[in-house]
């Protein structure tokens, strides 16, 4: 029997090379190795209740990328999470065995309130019971995370434990699977790539586009002109070749250093790398979506094998939290 893994993501719509380098390519690796269900997260995406109108083609565009990318419904079960409701049933069992204090302590919950102080709502500070429930409910035993998300992992684990403690075993405690994902930086050589700061490259991006996003990329800021000197290791094109043209980097390095390549003709190399790796998953995700149908497909067959276990859970749990009529 393979460990289930459990992962869910937000419904950020079109994904980007971070999000590609930092998560994509780790979960198709995962499903060799274990029995995967990868959820996009819908409802955890309404505490900040931005952009709901575009809600549903975020899910759709960041599906077509999953797909292309080699998340392959066959091996895994692929679903959005609100077409399961019984998560939502499940985060209020939860959140009666889930002590206040632990989840006002949680520092994203503090940060949330600070960045959203006219909407703290009840969803930020109950996320970490509707986490909790999304791994449980499908008995998740594994789940990827970086540093950086291991306390929400942590907590998720302590109220598994308290439920266990109380109503007998019934949950397996989800392990954390620590992965190291490569700190990927935007164009703008400072914050993380990502949506909030416009600084990313989508993946389905045309060689076109993606040419003229690399264009824009910071680079060192010492080389002020072609006969500077640069500095590769602070530059972050140079960061991004690693990942693009791996076999071309100490070259690089080394030209530059000597000032015997210019960024433009450096940058060029980067995109060319992007646009050779990215070919093939640009071409499989034009071809999913001319099939205009298919991930609506997929995402109803995931959420009917999703909830044929998240039905058994439930049972199961209210079943011990004496929430069954009693026979006569
Ligand atoms: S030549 Fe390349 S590595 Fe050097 S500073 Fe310019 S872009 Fe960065």
């Amino acid at each position: 029997m393979k460990q289930r893994v459990f992962s869910g993501a937000r419904p950020t719509g079109r994904q980007h090379i971070g999000n590609y380098l930092g998560a994509i390519r780790n979960y198709v690796k995962l499903q060799e190795e274990y029995d995967c269900i990868y959820c996009i997260v819908d409802i955890h995406a309404l505490t900040s209740l931005e952009d709901t109108d575009k809600l549903q083609d975020n899910i759709y565009e960041m599906m077509l990328d999953w797909l292309a990318a080699g998340l392959d419904p066959q091996k895994s079960i692929l679903f959005v999470q609100s077409h399961v409701p019984e998560v939502m049933e499940l985060h209020t069992l939860l959140s009666m065995v889930t002590p206040l204090g632990w989840l006002l302590r949680v520092p994203t919950f503090k940060e949330k309130a600070r960045m959203q102080p006219e909407n703290v709502n009840y969803g930020l500070v109950g996320y970490p019971v509707l986490m909790t429930a999304d791994i449980v409910l499908y008995k998740g035993e594994v789940v990827p995370v970086g540093e950086d998300q291991l306390p929400h992992l942590e907590l998720a684990r302590e109220i598994t434990r308290r439920f266990n403690s109380i109503f007998g075993y019934t949950f397996p405690e989800p392990q954390a699977k620590l992965t190291s994902f490569p700190l990927v930086v935007g164009l703008n050589g400072t914050q993380k790539m990502g949506k909030t700061y416009d600084n990313y490259i989508e993946l389905a991006a045309t060689p076109e586009e993606t040419l003229k996003l690399v264009m824009t990329a910071v680079t060192d800021p010492a080389r002020q002109y072609r006969s500077d000197p640069g500095h590769p290791e602070v530059c972050n094109v140079y960061n991004l070749q690693n990942f693009f043209n791996p076999s071309h980097v100490d070259k690089i390095a080394a030209e530059c250093r000597s000032a015997s390549i210019g960024c433009v003709d450096c940058k060029k190399l980067l995109a060319q790398g992007v646009n050779s790796e990215l070919e093939a998953f640009r071409e499989r995700r034009a071809g999913f979506a001319a099939r205009s149908q298919y991930v609506t497909d997929v995402l109803a067959d995931g959420a009917r094998r999703a909830q044929a276990i998240a039905k058994e859970t439930l049972a199961e749990v209210k079943e011990k939290m004496g929430l069954l009529p009693r026979a006569i």
